[in-house]
C-alpha cells in the first residue's frame, strides 16, 4: 500500500513541477514513505535523515517530509526531536501533499498534518490520473480496520475501515490498464472487508473483470473472518482471479488466537481452506505467522507448525512479536527473546523445506508467466506465474506486458528459470 501511496504522491507533487530524480544529492524535496508495523521503523527514519543531512552539509537545507504511519503515530515526536524534517503527513491526509510544500517553500514553518480525512483524501486524489502505469500495478480499494487484534498499530495508524465506490475504482482501474497494466492487485489492510453501500469484493471482481486488456486480478491482504460464500465462489466463477490467496493466520494455535483478539479459531480457517479448495481445486495459499507471542508455549508452537505442514502454504512470512506501543498486547508478559528466535528459526527452515518441494514439482512443467520487465542486456526478461512465483526467461523479442507458457527447467529460493515454449503441449504446473 506504500507503494501505491508513494505512486499517487507523486501523481500530486508533479503539478507543482516537482519530478522524480534517481540523483539523490541533487534533490531539491525527500519524501520517506514509512511502515510502522513492527519496531524499528522510527531509528530507520532518523537513520534517513541522517544520511540526508549528511548529503546536504556543505549545500541549502533540501525539504524533508515524512509520510505513512510512522508520521501518523510519532510525528509531533519526530519534528521536535529532529529539526531537520519540515513536515509530517500521515496516510490519511497526504492529498495534502502540495499544499504542505508550497508552505514549506513559502515560509519554512514546521507541518503536522496527521489528521484522518480518509474522504477528503479519495475524493481529491480521484481529480488526479495515475501518472504511469506498471504492466502489474497497485490499486488502494479499502483502507483501515475495526478489527483490533491486540498486536498490531493499523487501527490507530491508518484508521477505521473505510471503502471506496466501486464507480471510482472501475474509472481508476481502466485508466492504469490504459496506461499499461495488464494485472491489477487490489489492496486494502482487511481488503475482504470491502463494502461499499452493500457492494462487495466479489462484485468489484465482477466488474472489473470486464475490462477486455486487464488480464490478472489479485488482492490483498484478506482476513478469515471476512471469507464470505461470494468471495470463495468467484474463484470458481473469474478465470482472471488468479489461484494464489495471501490469507493470515498468525497462529496454530486456538489459545494464541484467543489471545490475540483474532475472533477466529484454527478449524475455522481450515474450513475456509477446504472451501476455497473445492470452489477451485488449483487454489494455494501463502500466510504470515508471528512467532514467539506473549504466552506462547512449545505446545502452541508446534500447533503452528502442525498448520504449516497441514496446509502447505507455498509462501510463509514469519516475525517475531514486536511489542507496539499502545496496543494491548505490548503490556502482556513477553516471550523469551532467544526461545524466540530459535523457534522463528526452526519455523522458516520448516516453511523453506516446504517452498522446495514445491519448486521442484514445477520443473518441466508449463507455467503462464506474465512479464514485467527486461533485466540488464542479456536479453533476459522477468515475470510472475499465476502463483507470483518470479520467473526469467531469455528471449530476442520484447516480453514486457505479454502472458506466455514457459516450460521451467530449474531454480532458486528466489526465482525459476525456464524456456518459452509452444504451449500445445498440457504439461501444466499447478
Ligand atoms: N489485516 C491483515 C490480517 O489481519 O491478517 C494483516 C495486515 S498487517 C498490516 C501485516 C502483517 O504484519 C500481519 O499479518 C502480522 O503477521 C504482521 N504484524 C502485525 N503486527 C505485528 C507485530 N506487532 N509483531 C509482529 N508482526 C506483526
Ligand atoms: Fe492489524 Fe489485520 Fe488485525 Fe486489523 S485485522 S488489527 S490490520 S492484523
Amino acid at each position: 500500500m506504500n507503494e501505491y501511496d508513494s505512486n499517487r504522491i507523486y501523481d500530486f507533487a508533479k503539478n507543482i513541477n516537482y519530478k522524480k530524480t534517481d540523483k539523490i544529492e541533487e534533490a531539491d524535496c525527500y519524501v520517506l514513505n514509512t511502515c510502522h508495523i513492527r519496531e524499528k521503523a522510527t531509528e530507520k527514519v532518523y537513520h534517513d535523515v541522517g544520511r540526508i543531512k549528511k548529503i546536504f552539509r556543505n549545500k541549502n537545507k533540501p525539504i524533508v517530509v515524512i509520510t505513512g504511519c510512522v508520521a501518523q503515530a510519532e510525528g509531533e515526536i519526530l519534528l521536535k526531536k529532529e529539526k531537520y524534517i519540515d513536515a509530517v503527513i500521515g496516510p490519511q491526509s497526504y492529498h495534502k501533499f502540495n499544499e504542505v510544500i508550497l508552505n514549506i517553500e513559502k515560509n519554512l514553518c514546521k507541518i503536522d498534518s496527521t489528521d484522518f480525512d480518509v474522504i477528503e483524501k479519495f475524493d481529491y486524489l480521484n481529480l488526479f490520473k495515475n501518472s504511469d502505469s506498471n504492466v502489474s500495478s497497485f490499486l488502494t480499494i479499502q483502507e483501515g480496520c475495526d478489527k483490533f487484534c491486540k498486536f498490531c498499530v493499523v487501527p490507530y495508524t491508518r484508521g477505521p475501515e473505510y471503502s471506496r465506490s466501486i464507480e471510482e475504482l472501475v474509472i481508476e482501474t481502466k485508466n492504469l490498464v490504459n496506461n499499461g497494466a495488464k494485472e491489477i492487485t487490489l489492496l486494502g489492510q482487511n481488503v475482504n472487508a470491502y463494502n461499499y453501500e452493500g457492494k462487495k469484493l466479489s462484485d468489484l471482481i465482477f466488474e472489473i473483470s470486464k475490462i477486455e486488456d486487464l488480464k490478472r486480478i489479485r488482492y490483498t491482504t484478506s482476513h478469515p473472518l471476512d471469507f464470505s460464500k461470494d468471495l470463495i465462489q468467484a474463484h470458481k466463477k473469474f478465470n482472471k482471479l488468479m489461484p494464489l490467496i495471501h490469507l493470515p493466520v498468525q497462529s496454530g494455535s486456538n489459545k494464541i488466537l484467543k489471545n490475540m483478539g483474532r475472533n477466529h479459531s484454527v478449524e475455522d480457517y481450515i474450513l475456509i481452506i477446504n472451501e476455497l479448495k473445492r470452489a477451485n481445486p488449483l487454489i494455494k495459499f501463502s500466510s504470515d505467522f508471528i512467532i514467539g507471542y506473549p504466552g506462547e508455549t512449545d505446545k502452541d508452537f508446534e500447533e503452528t507448525l502442525r498448520l504449516l505442514k497441514e496446509v502447505s502454504f507455498i509462501n510463509s512470512y514469519s516475525y517475531i512479536y514486536s511489542p507496539r506501543p499502545g496496543t494491548p498486547a505490548a503490556t502482556m508478559k513477553k516471550t523469551d527473546i532467544t526461545v524466540a528466535k530459535n523457534r522463528l528459526l526452526n519455523f522458516q527452515k520448516t516453511a523453506e523445506e516446504i517452498k522446495i518441494k514445491y519448486r521442484k514439482r514445477l520443473f518441466n512443467k508449463i507455467s503462464s508467466v506474465m512479464f514485467e520487465n527486461k533485466i540488464g542486456n542479456k536479453g533476459e526478461y522477468f515475470g510472475r506465474d499465476e502463483y507470483f512465483n518470479s520467473v526469467i526467461v531469455k528471449s530476442e523479442k520484447n516480453l514486457i506486458g505479454k502472458i506466455e507458457k514457459v516450460r521451467i527447467y530449474e531454480g532458486n529460493q528466489n526465482t525459476l528459470f525456464g524456456k518459452i515454449e509452444d504451449f500445445k503441449n498440457k504439461d501444466f504446473a499447478a
